[in-house]
């Protein structure tokens, strides 16, 4: 078995790639055959042992891995290593309140690392960097997935987290930050609030933004460099896949390489679930060949992208794919963070005094998404003591809160208030407009 050092990986031939990808893809099928889930699913497609998988293209007869697998499996259905052996746990939000929960062991983390590692030097960072890292730290993946590749490569961590603005410049400003990482739209909320904080371009040492966690346009991506005057690269991720790195922008920005020593990439037709060509824009579905904590095989992302065909001129040989340009479920992403409607119908439609229609808006204010919860009440209520519609209104606040960590706004209406559609109902109003 030929070991290649981190440097070759990225630029193996086809061949190479493809036979590296068949090795570890049957070290994680070992894996799976290890949970009671994938031992019935591979079993019902007769994949009993790794060795009945014969070539790369065997991966299309598993059946793909859903969201909801994960969920139904909640808290350890996935998990194929001794629990003692996992060394840490992130988790995405989800319809039902249930998160979907990976799990990593020392290694996996170490690949995960190598991965990160190798995004921040594709993209020219280096050790003389200093990485101030906007991303939440958390169950999220976005802090802590970057964080130590940082360290790896040497640059100098500054693990700010998401929010405070007037600390984020602090740190900038002080610490003389070169690279940060964070939400295409809280770049934007950054910059709104420059001048309100004191702050001038000329006080900052910024060269590099990462985005990433949320979809963005191509003229986005060129406003928030204008804006700065810094390059911005892509970073494209989900946690189950581990999290960051699993796609990243090189200094050519011309798509993103998705390292395919470490995931098995499919395109496939959003309503025949059928293999496109190259450059056609279809489902994204992956398969991690990295982690044996939590096997995932064949994992629809819901993602809508294509492959670039062609080869990226920095002589990196990981197919690159274009930026998202959107989804095919309903989920929606509000400041990075995943909402699914049917999170706030569950909440919305627990409260006693809720009558029967409500919309969910969203909508830019500043830079920032909004979610605004309107909902109409019931007659009675709107009768009594303003204070219990204040109270109402703080009850939903908070339970909204607790389930999809979002803060929304919530708006009562009278009975009727709200547009009422003859055919399906109209739940949802995006107002950002046409973000891809
Ligand atoms: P993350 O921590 O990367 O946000 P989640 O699992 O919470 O991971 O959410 C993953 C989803 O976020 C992806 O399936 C995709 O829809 C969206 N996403 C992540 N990165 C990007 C990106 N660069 N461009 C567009 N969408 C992205
Ligand atoms: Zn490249």
């Amino acid at each position: 078995m030929t070991v290649y050092t981190p440097e070759e990986i990225e630029y193996l031939d086809r061949q190479a790639l493809e036979a590296l990808q068949l090795l570890r893809l049957k070290r994680v099928i070992t894996q799976a055959l290890a949970t009671p889930f994938y031992k019935e699913r591979l079993g019902g497609v007769g994949i009993k042992h790794p060795e009945d998988l014969k070539s790369l293209d065997d991966l299309k007869k598993i059946p793909f891995t859903t969201k909801d697998d994960l969920r139904d499996t909640y808290p350890y259905g996935l998990l194929a290593v001794d629990k003692k052996e996992v060394v840490r746990m992130h988790a995405s939000s989800g319809t039902t309140g249930k998160p979907t929960v990976i799990y990593y062991g020392r290694d996996d983390l170490d690949r995960w690392t190598g991965l990160t590692y190798r995004s921040l030097k594709a993209c020219g960072c280096d050790s003389e960097d200093v990485f101030q890292n906007m991303m939440t730290y958390g169950l999220f993946t976005g802090g802590l997935g970057l964080h130590y590749g940082a360290e790896e490569l040497g640059m100098f961590v500054i693990p700010s987290s998401g929010g405070n603005t007037r600390r984020q410049f602090m740190l900038m400003k002080d610490f003389e930050t070169t690279v940060v990482h964070a939400t295409p739209s809280y770049m934007l909320h950054l910059y709104s609030q420059m001048e309100n904080m004191g702050i001038e371009l000329s006080d900052l040492k910024l060269e590099k933004a990462l985005i990433g966690a949320e979809p963005h346009s191509e003229d986005l991506r060129r406003k928030i460099e204008t804006l700065f005057g810094i390059d911005a690269y892509n970073s494209y991720g989900l946690s189950e896949m581990n999290g960051p790195s699993v796609a990243f922008e090189c200094v050519e920005k011309s798509g993103m390489h998705l390292w395919e020593d470490a995931y098995c990439i499919e395109i496939l037709d959003r309503d025949s679930m059928e293999p496109l060509e190259d450059g056609e824009i279809g489902e994204l579905v992956l398969t991690n060949l990295i982690r044996h904590a939590s096997p995932i095989l064949r994992y629809r992302t819901k993602d809508l992208t294509r492959i670039i065909p062609g080869s990226c001129a920095c002589g990196r040989t990981s197919r690159r794919i274009d930026r998202i340009t959107g989804r095919t479920d309903d989920m929606l992403i509000i400041n990075g963070v995943n909402v699914f409607p049917s999170q706030i119908e569950e909440v919305v439609m627990k409260v006693p005094e809720a009558g029967n229609n409500y919309r969910i808006v969203v909508r830019k204010k500043g830079t920032l998404d909004v979610l605004i919860v309107e909902l109409e009440i019931g007659p009675e209520i709107l009768s009594d003591d303003t204070r219990d519609l204040y109270a109402l209104k703080g009850r939903l606040v908070d339970a909204l809160k607790a389930s999809i960590s979002i803060k929304p706004v919530v708006e009562l209406h009278e009975p009727g208030q709200l547009p009422v559609q003859e055919g399906k109902a109209i739940r949802v109003v995006d107002e950002r407009g046409n973000l891809y």
